[in-house]
């Protein structure tokens, strides 16, 4: 075993316990999954679903029905915030914390900013008066001109226009973590395209500056298939500390790596991704270890669906004996997803959260969509959601 099989060894996470990782479920309800996961490992006829979904999404065609009973009901709260009520108390009453995260995609008028930055001030106020929810989260491409965000993250000039479109994107930042720290609610800041991401990364940091001097409130993320963001979460934590304030760190791989590769052939610059798996997997776990010898200045947001790397974190507690409850170390997987990890770290203790989407059936279309192309693409991703379904099946058949 490497070092780091031996630390992740400690856990001791049974990840094969499906009795306890379905208990919440009936019989009827896995078959339904079952088939949902089968019918989304045929990658033909996902593009098909998908394309066709879009389509009717956009020309006014109601998709509702075809759409919620299967992949909204697997993936999705609700509609909205009250309709995601139950889940929240559900998650709960098994130990686990809810993230509500509405998952419009970006529009391109100023309405959609100000309707975007107005529903995530609500989701901060429903947080703040919720004890299961711990964090609120948005992306901020959908409150800014993403087109100027490119320009200033490639150092190109921009005009006076665009510096107003900057600023405007600025101050709904501001807006937005200013209510998170009035509320004492951790804000997660999701990163999306490498394009866009330095003008976001500016912005965050002077949002820590601004709110984390007593606690981590805002949260920027690292997606750490780029291979310059080791680096990067290095020297923000130093700069963090020497101006004394705390650095929220969430970590994620990444989840646009198709999309990050081919851009940056046709734009002939180098692709700011990892060349390979491995190095992604290396880079991840190398940063949950400088969070774990940093956790006095830091609060780190683990947010994977990856069973080494939860391993390894909880292994790494466990050898520096810090409790399994540290208010700083959160781990977290998305809803409907997963579950046999959310479950394993629930009962020993672990402070964990899934993402749980909301909004109307045509704006979470796309967050659909990517999660349905993800679960053909994420090698194993689909395969193994359905072994344990398959294997809990017949646990309970065997029961009879
Ligand atoms: C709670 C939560 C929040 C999230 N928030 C964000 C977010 O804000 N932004 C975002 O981009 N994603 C986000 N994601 C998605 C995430 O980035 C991953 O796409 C997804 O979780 C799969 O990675 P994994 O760590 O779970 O596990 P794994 O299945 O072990 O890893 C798959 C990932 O590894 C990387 N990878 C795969 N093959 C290669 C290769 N050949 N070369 C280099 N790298 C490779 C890719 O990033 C791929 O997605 C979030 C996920 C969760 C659970």
């Amino acid at each position: 075993m490497t070092k780091r099989e031996t630390i992740a060894h400690l856990a001791g996470f049974d990840f094969r316990d499906t009795k306890s990782t379905f208990a919440h479920k009936s019989t009827p309800e896995l078959r339904k999954s079952a088939l949902l996961f089968r019918l989304m490992s045929k990658p033909g006829l996902v593009n098909f679903a998908n394309k066709s979904a879009m389509t009717m999404a956009d020309t006014g065609i109601p998709v509702a029905w075809a759409v919620k009973p299967t992949l909204y009901k697997q993936f999705v709260g609700g509609e909205t915030l009250k309709e995601c009520e139950p889940v929240v108390k559900d998650l709960k009453s098994r130990n686990i914390n809810a993230i509500l995260d509405y998952s419009a995609e970006a529009g391109s008028k100023k309405s959609d900013y100000e309707s975007v930055v107005n529903e995530t001030l609500r989701s901060i106020e429903f947080a703040k008066h919720n004890d299961a929810i711990p964090f609120t989260v948005f992306k901020p491409t959908a409150i800014g001109d993403t087109q100027v965000l490119k320009k200033i993250s490639f150092n190109e000039k921009i005009t006076a226009q665009e510096q107003a479109e900057a600023d405007k994107f600025k101050a709904r930042m501001f807006r937005i973590a200013d209510a998170a720290y009035k509320a004492n609610t951790r804000l997660l800041i999701d990163a999306e395209d490498f394009w866009f991401q330095e003008a976001i990364d500016n912005v965050v940091f002077e949002l820590m500056l601004n709110y984390n001097r007593d606690r981590a409130i805002i949260f920027n993320t690292w997606q750490m298939y780029r291979h310059d963001r080791l680096e990067h979460l290095k020297k923000t934590i130093t700069e963090a500390n020497e101006k004394g304030v705390f650095t929220g760190v969430k970590l994620v791989r990444g989840a646009y790596m198709e999309k990050e590769r081919e851009r940056a052939e046709a734009g002939g610059y180098p692709s700011p991704i990892h060349p390979d798996k491995v190095s992604t997997d290396n880079a991840y776990n190398d940063a949950l270890e400088l969070c774990i010898n940093n956790l006095d200045t830091i609060e780190v947001f683990n947010g994977t669906h990856n069973e080494f790397s939860t391993s390894y974190l909880a292994g790494l507690m466990i050898e520096r004996n810090i409790p399994a409850n540290h208010p700083g170390i959160w781990f977290a997987q998305l809803f409907g997803m997963s579950d046999h990890i959310t479950t394993q770290l629930a009962i020993k203790g672990y402070n964990v959260t899934k993402y749980v989407p909301y909004g109307p059936v045509n704006k979470v279309l796309p967050y659909l969509s990517r999660r349905a192309q993800e679960n053909t693409s994420v090698k194993g991703q689909t395969g193994r959601e359905l072994s344990l379904i398959a294997a809990e099946l017949k646990r309970r058949k065997s029961e009879k």
